[in-house]
């Protein structure tokens, strides 16, 4: 006897409904995609209880006349596509027609809307329990649309138990309309909560100032804007360079032709554009909206469109990933605001008048006849002998402190430190980063081959990224068990444990999966590799090696070790003469 039945018409829809709708967040968000669809530009969520009790959302969109009303809650009834091929042509938020009708099957459902057709006084009203229609008539109602999604799961509840407290719902819910704050600054959002207004995002042509209203305080005035386009694809980002970052992904956001998706290649593609700018556990603040070719997507791929699927992702990665990178190394001044520039104009002047006084010290020095009061200026003035000029006389090295860092005199006389580890490994980073872009990383062959012994999760990782690894100057071989034997290294890493370096290369790259991305994974491995040479803090400097090592970290316009940490730290100034109340 046959096992298999088809399953009756309430259980499909339930199944249906539960790939759309997880949370009271999953509603909010498809009430908000309709209502942009609609070409709403005045939106109002309102949740009680978290929204398990109810979620109501108005909108100042077209509305739906009476045929339409009756159809919206049918499976698979749509406004937005009619035939297959318009799946690559998707330019609205919704597509899929089955939004309301999971909605509706779950819930206790009231639809109440008008065109916005001013012959037309009367809307209809739509209500039904758990997809079954209960009411169906004519109403007077403003144009738009409202509508009421009560009790939640009332007949599901087994998923009932699976939400949260009320403020974590809730939580959800404000993050989902602020991801869509952020990708329609021309609509007008507002959320209130048990009756109590919590969120309120005015209408604005201006999406610097709608992320800023979104992302915080904290990030007024430092987020730095750039484009970029290439084949099919414009970006519009936004970055937080100022060193501020996050301890979570929470301030990184991708919209993909205003929708707002969670993607692993856009992710992977900012923080490595990010790259060594970052320390361990910083994420950064960034937004960007990508406008791709609807035909080079495939926005089908999540029941509640969550994600998107590039035609080539590979390419799409890079893409960001340059452009990122070049946002965060555009050089500051080239970006600061206006504020910045007075600010560095000050400090000039400042200097100016500082050498100003030193030369009046030297000839009141040379002509012998000083006054007391003279003589005490000059022998606080610290100038830099010679008359190197102030703004691109580059740092001097003054000597070195607890054989760790080396004490510099910078521009306008700033006091400047510098890790000498943090700078030696980023000196051998951007100088294997420089043989391996004229072709070959130098190599050296090992007398004695040296075995490593791996965990096999360790022995995939390097496997899966042999190629990679042997760009870096490796040579690898397997040689049966856990066990691979090293037969050759980039020269410059010298005499070091293989075994530490080729764990930390494991842990390193293992977040980096198999997709594409292959200069990354290099990158990675040269950041390590960089990070096992001798280390140099403790070591003796001569006044020649600290001013070779001074002049080549200037020289990579880098200011950070490869894993992110400060290698240079500077002291304005003006904060020293504060100490010595000079100021
Ligand atoms: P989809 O958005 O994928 O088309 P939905 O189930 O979300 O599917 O909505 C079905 C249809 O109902 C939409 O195509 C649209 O025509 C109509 N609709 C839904 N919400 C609204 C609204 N707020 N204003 C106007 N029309 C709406
Ligand atoms: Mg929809």
């Amino acid at each position: 006897m046959g096992t298999i039945k088809i399953l009756p018409d309430h259980v499909i829809s339930k199944i249906a409904a539960g790939e759309v709708v997880e949370r009271p967040a999953s509603v909010v968000k498809e009430l908000l995609d309709n209502a942009i669809d609609a070409g709403a530009d005045v939106i109002e969520i309102d949740a009680i209880c978290g929204g398990k009790k109810c979620i109501t959302a108005v909108d100042n969109g077209c509305g739906m006349d009476a045929e339409d009303a009756n159809l919206c809650v049918e499976r698979h009834a749509t406004s937005k596509i009619s035939s297959d091929a318009d799946l690559f042509n998707v330019r609205t938020l919704g597509f899929r027609g089955e939004a309301l009708a999971a909605i509706a099957a779950i819930s206790r459902l009231k639809i109440e809307t008008k065109i916005s057709d001013a012959n037309k006084l009367e809307g209809t009203l739509i209500v039904a329990d758990g997809g079954i229609i209960r009411e169906n008539r004519a109403m007077g109602c403003p144009a738009g649309t409202r509508i009421s999604v009560g009790d939640l799961f009332y007949n599901v509840p087994a998923r009932q138990k699976f939400l949260k407290s009320d403020g974590v719902e809730y939580g959800h819910i404000a993050d989902v309309i602020a991801s869509m704050a952020l990708a329609h600054s021309g609509v007008r959002f507002s959320l209130s909560h048990d009756g109590s207004p919590r969120l309120s995002y005015h209408r604005t042509g201006d999406l610097r100032g709608r992320i800023e209203d979104v992302l915080g305080e904290d990030v007024r005035n430092s987020l730095f804007e750039f484009m970029e386009s290439c084949d099919g694809i414009s970006l519009r980002g936004f970055v937080v360079k100022s060193g501020l970052t996050r301890s979570t992904t929470k301030d990184m956001y991708y919209f993909v032709n205003g929708r707002p998706v969670k993607d692993r290649i856009l992710q992977h593609a900012v923080l490595a554009g990010f790259e060594t700018f970052l320390t361990k556990g910083a994420f950064p603040i960034a937004v960007l909206y990508l406008d791709i070719d609807p035909a080079i997507i495939d926005v089908n791929v999540h029941p509640a469109k969550r994600e998107v699927r590039f035609a080539n992702g590979g390419m799409v990665h890079d893409f960001v990933q340059a452009s990122v990178r070049k946002a965060v190394t555009i050089k500051s001044t080239q970006i600061t605001g206006v504020g910045e520039a007075i600010k560095r104009f000050e400090e000039r002047r400042m200097w100016d008048e500082g050498r100003g006084t030193r030369d009046e010290g030297r000839r009141t020095r040379d002509e012998g006849r000083g006054t007391s009061d003279e003589r005490r200026v000059s022998s606080f003035a610290i100038f830099p002998e010679g008359d190197s000029s102030p703004s691109n006389a580059g740092l001097r090295p003054l000597g070195q402190l607890a054989r760790t860092y080396i004490v510099c005199e910078g521009d306008f006389g700033d006091l400047v430190l510098i890790d000498q580890h943090a700078a030696h490994e980023r000196l051998g980073f951007e100088e294997l980063k420089r043989q391996l872009a004229k072709g070959v990383i130098e190599q050296q062959r090992l007398l004695i081959p040296e075995q490593l012994k791996l965990t096999p999760k360790e022995l995939s990782v390097l496997l899966e990224h042999l190629h990679a690894i042997e760009k870096t100057g490796f040579e690898l071989e397997p040689f049966g068990g856990e066990t691979l034997v090293v037969k050759a290294c980039p020269s410059l890493l010298g005499d070091v444990s293989l075994q530490h370096l080729f764990e930390k290369i494991a842990e390193e790259v293992s977040a980096f999966g198999s997709f594409g991305a292959t200069n990354d994974v290099v990158n990675n491995i040269l950041a390590v590799v960089a990070c096992h040479r001798q280390v140099r803090a403790g070591d003796f400097l001569s006044h020649e090696e600290m001013a070779a090592l001074v002049r080549d970290l200037e020289a990579t316009g880098s200011s950070h070790c490869p894993h992110g940490r400060p290698a240079i730290i500077t002291i304005n100034r003006a904060e020293v003469l504060k100490w010595f109340k000079r100021a």
